[in-house]
């Protein structure tokens, strides 16, 4: 199935929804990890979502989720970008123990918040939290929707580590365009019936088919997602920056050299002591931040 996302809305209403598939995306994400199952399922949903929300907010720019938990699993994190590139990666709380098995997102993150990040290539950074009260993924992202946009938003989200896949329904703000004053709620009950592993089987026009082949549903060119890591060598640098002289000058002292790795893409980037130097050195850099 290609990895795309497809909107529509309903004739004459104030709804509108889309539907993601990841399948080469997702898999190229776990592909770099090692995570245990559970993990995989929740990033599928997490990198679902993001391809929802992209959509959804029209950004140009880079689009962020952060489940921060206090839970075995401390973040989870998917981002896009304009180019409809996706990246994920997860991190464990330290001598946590995961299980091996499926288990429920808030078994795994426990209490904490997600933080939503627009980056705009023009603009203002803005960034949208809110608490981890809902018993699932799809629950705290309606919550964030309803809390910072005042949109009433609806979000399936399903993943099973080979695919990945959501349907989002939203009520937008102009009440007097919409014909059907029943048409909120009739999308809504019917998306309820949705079926897992309908979500993640079917084609999206099977979805938009099956669940509202009684409904007046115009659908846009779809828009192709794939992975794609967004990491250089300059950003690397920055990072290392961040970390402060004395920190990298006695990282030089023991090892003669820098190595690090992306945690999302794992591109390695080799720093020699003289560039390393020449990055403290020059004051274009960003100042580093000492810890
Ligand atoms: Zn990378």
């Amino acid at each position: 199935m290609p990895d795309q996302i497809q909107r529509f809305l309903f004739d004459q209403t104030n709804v509108r929804g889309e539907i993601v598939t990841l399948e080469q995306a997702y898999h190229e994400v776990l592909d770099r990890h090692a995570y245990p199952q559970a993990v995989n399922t929740l990033l599928g949903e997490l990198l679902a979502a993001v391809g929802l929300l992209t959509d959804t907010v029209k950004l140009d720019g880079t689009l962020s989720i952060e489940v921060r938990g206090q839970g075995a699993l401390s973040l989870l994190m998917a981002e896009s970008n304009p180019g409809g590139e996706l990246r994920a990666i997860a991190r464990v709380a330290e001598g946590a123990a995961l299980p091996d098995g499926e288990a429920a997102f808030r078994e795994l993150v426990g209490n904490g918040q997600i933080v939503i990040t627009l980056d705009p290539r023009d603009g203002n950074r803005y960034q949208g939290i809110v608490a981890l009260d809902h018993e699932d993924l799809a629950g705290c992202l309606e919550a964030y929707f309803s809390q910072s946009e005042q949109l009433p938003t609806r979000m399936w989200l399903a993943a099973d580590g080979k695919r990945a896949g959501g349907l989002l329904l939203q009520r937008l703000p102009s009440e007097a365009q919409n014909q059907d004053v029943d048409a909120w709620e009739r999308s809504v009950h019917l998306a309820s019936t949705i079926k897992r592993e309908e979500i993640l089987g079917l084609e999206q026009r099977e979805v938009l088919y099956r669940l509202y082949h009684e409904e007046t549903v115009r659908v846009f060119e779809p828009k192709a997602l794939r992975f794609g890591c967004t990491c250089s060598r300059e950003g690397m640098a920055n990072a290392l920056l961040s970390l402060g002289a004395d920190e990298l000058r006695d990282i030089l002292a023991e090892q003669g050299a820098i190595d690090t790795q992306c945690h999302f893409c794992h591109t390695e980037y080799h720093y020699t002591a003289a560039e390393v130097e020449t990055l403290l050195e020059d004051p274009t850099a960003p100042p580093p931040t000492i810890h």
